[in-house]
């Protein structure tokens, strides 16, 4: 179905990100991956999805913080692959703290990886996708775009504001052959999570399987996480010609966290 369509994943070297990747690959899909790490690490996981899947897997270290870091990637994908068919804006980082003492720097760096990046991305990415007639732009959001927690101010906001960015990319590009929409996952086990498990074990002083069951009893019903290879068939899904005419959606897969 994806054979040789070209996919730039953003923040793709950890946790969903990286889940997505290995799906789209396993479609057939060449892949420009995204995101920080160690050299060795990722030269491994070019190899292994490359090797596995029969595939081109290049990676980009940009920067997504930073505009420039943004077009360089777009950019260099490309460069690398001729063009972008499947467009994932997926890097994220979350801090939180009460909005008293949450510092005004993590407030920046949360709105500039988790929406502004996006905007950035997909500005530079349009007019190839509009050239081919052909693109799907998916922005993975969160539970958080549609729902608040506490202590998430810049992670909400800025999830809130990806989820009405998708809107205006789904109507700007409703004539043109590409959809945009947005995935709201609620918890999944990866880093990103694992930090907020441990940081709640060692505030109530449980373990992080109690801290972990805690997490999802308080938010979500089926009491079981989301699995990466959930999101990743999500993205497959939305690639589909089943999918062709849904745009500006936001889709949660949150266990019926925000069907409550
Ligand atoms: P993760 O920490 O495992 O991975 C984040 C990825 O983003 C990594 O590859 C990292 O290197 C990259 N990244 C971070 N800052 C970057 C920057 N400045 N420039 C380029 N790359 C950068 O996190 P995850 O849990 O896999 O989260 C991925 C996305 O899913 C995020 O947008 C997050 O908000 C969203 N999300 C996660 C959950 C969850 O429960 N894990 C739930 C809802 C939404």
């Amino acid at each position: 179905m994806m054979k040789k369509r070209r996919a730039l994943v953003t923040g793709s070297t950890s946790g969903i990100g990286l889940g997505i990747a290995r799906a789209l690959a396993s479609e057939g899909c060449d892949l420009v991956l995204n995101g920080f790490g160690e050299r060795d690490m990722i030269d491994k996981l070019r190899d292994t999805l490359s090797r596995e899947f029969q595939v081109e897997v290049f990676h980009n270290g940009s920067d997504l913080s930073q505009p420039g870091g943004c077009v360089a990637l777009v950019t260099d994908a490309e460069t690398r692959m001729g063009g972008i068919d499947v467009l994932v804006n997926n890097a994220g980082i979350q801090y939180t703290s009460r909005l008293e003492d949450f510092p005004p720097e993590r407030w920046d760096a949360i709105i500039a990886v988790n929406l502004s990046a996006a905007f950035h991305i997909i500005r530079r990415a349009l007019p190839g996708m509009r050239q081919q007639a052909w693109g799907r732009i998916i922005n993975i959001a969160s539970a958080h775009g549609l729902v608040a927690s506490v202590e998430k101010s810049a992670y909400v906001a800025a999830k809130h504001g990806l989820v009405g960015l998708t809107k205006v990319v789904a109507l700007e590009t409703a004539e043109s052959g590409i959809t945009c929409n947005a995935i709201c996952p609620g918890w999944v086990l990866t880093p990103l999570v694992q930090k907020q498990i441990d940081a709640r074990a060692a505030n109530t002083g449980v373990t992080a399987e109690q801290a972990a069951a805690a997490l999802l009893a308080e938010k979500q019903p089926t009491r079981r996480f989301t699995t990466v290879d959930q999101i990743g068939g999500m993205v497959l899904f939305l690639c589909t010609d089943a999918a062709a005419n849904l745009t500006g959606a936001s889709l949660p897969v949150d266990g019926g966290w925000t069907a409550q």
